[in-house]
């Protein structure tokens, strides 16, 4: 069989192979790429961000629900209220009184604003006084119209160099439930803030405070999602946009969304006590461009053994052709070319001594009672002898003779560019060689002779004709008596 025809005959078995293989991989790689994401989000949704939602809602109750108590106690305090209601007397004792709370609690400020006269006490004394109108008075007048108990409010102090600063505002009322004032303490937010940077920088998520309204309140030192900053609402934030109305009423969940193509996660927790959601924002693309990588890395490892195992594939199989069509094309026994590896050379050579115009002769070789030898010594007896006489054969060959076990204990020599006098010399030199051997078997010493038919290609001769005359010719030599040289002329 040509080369060719066994690349061809290979490409379906290997196109298999190649599906089969890529497929598999491509499943697999999937597969586990989808685990790991699913495996990852989960990680994200149900671990990292609730637990940093722990932790920031920690440290908030130390830092922000505690001085709501402060607070809450300062509006219903007596002394306070009595004093208020006894016409703002003595500035000093306000003032002790304020100074103490700011110590014993540690915040950055206390303060009352009456409502009477609109002054603002404070630990130092009487700070000024609150006009409407005012920006930084607003609060106070909010307050004074708001229907709940307190608010809380991230302002910067006046009298702390304009810090951050959460107040918690607290409405004071006399005894028989009328506004009088306003009361509470200011504290910094900075080991919030502290926390929320930590997060933000250490584990790249977006830590942040938003109000019911859905207006972000506190965030980290760099801003909130996408750079928002505190005063702004969710609705001006890429993807944000329509997250307030999955909350229509206060409520902690976990959310996706996307900004620009990017996902995000999510985990939103109510805090009663504040009236803030607390929100923890984590992008995916770093989360997930690890294992996106592995996934190529994964392609690029299952292409390579693809790529091995079917250059492998091919080689053995392009071998395995190799000698299949070699066992095809020779005879086991004496190893020459058999009928079906003969005809091809056969034909081409008759071809080219047609163009080449050159001379070719046949030489047709039969042994001489062959029968009787198999019938005397064995059918073994008789391999040897073919095998022997093979072996004469090729002894006597030239690289360009074309030989051939045409079957049985019949041979062929094409003997190309070669004139029919050269011929006969070669068949008579081998019918002398074979009468002369002896083969050894089975302690016997075996002998045989040839009977060979000659004959010469003609002009417009096929492979057939030349070899029915050279059987004639043969035919000729055993009628004449065997272990001869017959020639066909005609
Ligand atoms: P002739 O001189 O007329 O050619 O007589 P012959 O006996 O050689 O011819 P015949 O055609 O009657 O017998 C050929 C024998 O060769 C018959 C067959 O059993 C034997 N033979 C064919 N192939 C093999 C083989 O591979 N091994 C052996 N041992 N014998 C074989
Ligand atoms: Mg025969
Ligand atoms: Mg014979």
């Amino acid at each position: 069989m040509p080369p060719t025809n066994a690349k061809t005959s290979q490409r379906p078995l290997v196109l298999l192979l190649l599906v089969l293989l890529g497929c598999g991989f491509l499943a697999t790689s999937l597969a586990s790429y989808h685990a790991a994401l699913q495996s990852i989000r989960d990680n994200i949704v149900n671990t990292e961000l609730p637990l940093t939602s722990d932790n920031v809602y920690s440290e908030i109750q130390k830092d922000l629900v505690r001085p709501i108590l402060i607070s809450s106690m300062m509006s219903r305090d007596t002394y306070v209220r009595d004093w208020v209601m006894a016409g703002e007397q003595d500035i000093e004792q306000m003032t002790r009184y304020l100074r103490e709370v700011q110590e014993h609690y540690a915040t950055v400020t206390s303060f009352f604003v009456s409502d009477k006269t609109h002054t603002y006490y404070q630990a130092k004394g009487v700070l000024k006084q609150v006009q409407e109108g005012e920006s930084r008075d607003l609060w106070y007048f909010r307050v004074r119209d708001m229907q709940t108990p307190y608010e809380i409010n991230v302002d910067v102090d006046m009298a702390n160099q304009d810090r951050l600063t959460v107040f918690i505002n607290y409405k004071v009322f006399d005894y028989a439930q009328r506004f009088i004032g306003a009361t509470g303490v200011g504290l910094t937010v900075d080991a919030v803030v502290k926390l929320i940077d930590d997060y933000q920088q250490r584990y790249d998520r977006s830590v942040y405070f938003v109000d019911t309204t859905g207006r972000i309140v506190l965030t980290g030192a760099t801003g909130g999602p996408m750079g928002a900053k505190v005063g702004q609402s969710l609705s001006e934030v890429a993807g944000l946009e329509d997250l307030m109305a999955k909350l229509p009423k206060p409520q902690s969940g976990n959310f996706e969304y996307q900004e620009h193509g990017r996902g995000h996660f999510l985990n939103v927790r109510f805090i009663p006590e504040l009236d803030w959601y607390l929100f923890v924002d984590k992008h995916e693309t770093g989360a997930l461009a690890g294992i996106r990588q592995s996934l190529y890395i994964n392609l690029l490892i299952c292409l390579l053994v693809t790529a091995i195992v079917l250059s492998l594939v091919s080689i053995a199989l392009r071998r395995y052709q190799t000698r299949i069509t070699a066992l095809a094309t020779t005879d086991a026994l004496t190893e020459l070319p058999n009928r079906r590896g003969f005809d091809l050379l056969a034909n081409q050579a008759i071809q080219e001594a047609r163009r080449e115009q050159s001379q070719l002769c046949a030489l047709l070789l039969d042994l001489d009672n062959f029968k009787e030898l198999n019938d005397t010594h064995g059918h073994l007896g008789g391999d040897e002898v073919l095998r022997g006489f093979a072996r004469n054969l090729q002894s006597n060959l030239r690289q360009s003779d074309i030989i051939c076990r045409w079957g049985g204990e019949e041979f062929i020599l094409l003997l190309k560019n070669t004139p029919p006098e050269q011929a006969r010399q070669l068949a008579e030199k081998i019918r002398q060689q074979t009468e002369h051997s002896r083969f050894a078997y089975s302690g016997a010493s075996l002998h045989i002779t040839t009977s060979i038919g000659l004959a010469e290609l003609h002009a417009d001769d096929t492979l057939n004709q030349l070899l029915a005359r050279a059987d004639r010719a043969l035919y000729r030599a055993k009628q004449a008596g065997r272990n001869r040289l017959c020639e066909e002329t005609a």
